[in-house]
């Protein structure tokens, strides 16, 4: 794990002033630490019937893919705005200025299809629980959700409901 947290780079006052912004493409572009850092995303879920992993864009779509690939499981992409051709589904969640959309196929998953959500960074959590919300409008089951990193000071944990599915976090 150690070696996964020194392939992160912490920038500050990125995007905007304040902000330390952890960039994840050093970690990408080494081959043992993303092969590690997809080896112990997957480990929790060895076993738990998952069938499609679900990525958030843009990043989620890195891990979520490689993830899918390592769990034998599906890929469906859960998109900003304006990317999937209709019919689609959507829900609208709060940012810190304003409000965004993610998006799913209308017919991305099925009922009941064992679900895992991956993405890069949780912050504020209201990314994860709007990604949760869809997947429960398309009726599917969610087993869990899987990031990177976890802010643990912005506690985005405190808005994932914990109702059997877990989210893990592989650094903090
Ligand atoms: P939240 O909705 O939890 O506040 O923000 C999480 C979303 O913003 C994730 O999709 C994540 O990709 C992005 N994000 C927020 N902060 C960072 C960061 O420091 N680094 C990276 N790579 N993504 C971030």
């Amino acid at each position: 794990m150690q070696q996964i947290e020194s392939l992160i780079r912490a920038v500050p006052d990125f995007p905007k002033p304040g902000v330390v912004f952890r960039d994840i493409t050093p970690l990408l572009a080494d081959a043992g630490g993303f092969a590690r850092c997809i080896d112990a995303l997957a480990e929790p879920w060895q076993g738990s019937g998952v069938q499609a992993v679900c990525g958030i864009e843009s990043r989620g779509f890195i891990f979520g893919a490689a993830l899918a690939q390592k769990l034998h499981a599906g890929f469906v992409p859960l998109r900003k705005p304006g990317k999937l051709p209709p019919p689609v589904v959507h829900i609208d969640y709060e940012l810190e200025y304003g409000v965004d959309r993610l998006e799913a196929r209308n017919d991305a998953l099925h009922a009941n299809e064992r679900v895992l959500i991956v993405d890069d960074v949780l912050a504020t959590g209201g990314t994860m629980a709007a990604a949760r919300a869809l997947v429960e409008r398309l009726g599917a089951k969610l087993v869990g959700a899987s990031v990177v990193i976890e802010l643990a000071a912005l506690q985005g944990r405190a808005r994932w409901r914990d109702d059997g599915a877990m989210l893990q976090a592989l650094l903090r």
